[in-house]
């Protein structure tokens, strides 16, 4: 085939994208062509476009964003055979090389070498995308369709707060964009007995809450420690699940764990952080973890089975859906925090 699709591009090192014309890609023996039904805008695709630091140091241009999406299988390389044309899938975009140490000790999560489609390669915004098979999801018929185009944020979410100790215990996620405002849903779906959610963004509150959020929390205009204190009998939370990258949020989390508690860190940081390590995590027997993506497919397994449970409603965090060629509009909701997922179709 040489003919063309619509695709979004960053073809300039500046602010800024572009709608136009580009090759449907042509696929290897071991990949499947897929024609994208739907696409969701990721924080990472707002950095790309708003083009700060890491893009510059990371992206080589001309590149095809995006990277959340679903669609049908339309074309299959002839090392295919896991897979049939009309399926509808959707898949793991960190492409990995299954030869480091870290592939070959079941944290393939942790490539040496990965490839992220549509940041160091190719991606989903635009008609069609080409995958390996081995990064393939199917989409379930017992799920509604549409949040299968959420798959990746809603894993690193998932990701996250399983690297918690949640049924029964009390967590603490600061930050609700839209993985913090999902963890939130997933922690009550995994039987936390209390959630607290801190964020100074009112839209982002409200959307917390309806993903399940028992508290919610300004930091901005409560005392977050104080009022974690209240709420725990003044012990302090088992968990806290950092998903702002922001240094305040990351050193008040560390005051509201309770001695002996999880700290998870998902939110990246965009400059060094300064605190008491003595006072704050050592003398208090902190663990913390730190999460990179989705388990390769132990969190792919977990988002269909929390779907399924029917303890878990994804759906409020989808806000917005409009044509892609929108995309620009999306991307504007999103940097004025006045968006959950937007969907482009
Ligand atoms: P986002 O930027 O939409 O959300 C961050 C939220 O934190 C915002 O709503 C913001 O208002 C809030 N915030 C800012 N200061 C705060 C404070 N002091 N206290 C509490 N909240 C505060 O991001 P997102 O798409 O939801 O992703 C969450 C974080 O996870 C981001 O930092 C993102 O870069 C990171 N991320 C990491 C991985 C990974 O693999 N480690 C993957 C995806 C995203
Ligand atoms: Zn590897």
């Amino acid at each position: 085939m040489s003919e063309k699709m619509r695709a979004i591009k960053k073809t300039k090192p500046e602010r800024g994208i572009t709608v136009s014309e580009s090759e449907i890609p042509k696929i290897k023996d071991n990949e499947v062509l897929i024609k994208v039904k739907k696409r969701a805008i990721c924080g990472t695709d707002l950095h790309i476009y708003q083009w700060n630091k890491w893009s510059e140091n990371r992206l080589k241009l001309p590149v095809i964003i995006g990277h959340e999406f679903y669609g049908e299988i339309v074309e299959k390389g002839k090392e295919v055979k896991e897979y049939k044309t009309g399926e509808l899938v959707t898949a793991e975009m960190h492409v990995v090389c299954n030869h480091c140490y870290l592939c070959r000790t079941g944290k393939a999560h942790l490539c040496e070498n990965v490839k992220i489609l549509g940041v160091d390669a190719n991606g989903a915004f635009a008609d069609f995308v080409a995958v390996p098979s081995i990064n393939l999801w199917r989409v379930k018929k017992d799920i509604p369709e549409e949040l299968f185009a959420i798959y990746d944020p809603f894993g690193n979410a998932v990701h996250t707060v399983f690297e918690g100790d949640i049924p029964t215990k009390t967590v603490l996620i600061t930050g609700a964009g839209p993985i913090g405002a999902m963890a939130a849903g997933i922690a009550k779906a995994a039987g936390a007995s209390l959630v607290i959610v801190s964020e100074p963004n009112e839209y982002r509150r409200d959307l917390a809450k309806k993903l399940g959020a028992d508290i919610l929390v300004n930091p901005l205009k409560e005392n977050l420690v104080e009022k974690i204190m209240e709420l725990t009998d003044g012990e302090g939370v088992d968990n806290v699940l950092e998903m702002s990258g922001a240094t305040p949020a990351l050193i008040d989390g560390l005051k509201a764990i309770r001695k002996g508690g999880i700290l998870v860190l998902l939110g990246i940081f965009n400059k060094d952080v300064s605190l008491d390590i003595n006072e704050l995590i050592i003398f208090k027997g902190i663990t913390i973890k730190g999460v990179n993506g989705r388990k390769m497919y132990d969190t792919w397994y977990r988002m269909d089975g929390l779907l399924r449970s029917g303890k878990l409603d994804l759906s409020p965090i989808i806000t917005h859906r409009m044509p892609m060629e929108d995309i620009e509009k999306g991307l504007l909701l999103m940097e004025e925090g006045k968006a959950g997922k937007v969907i482009l179709s």
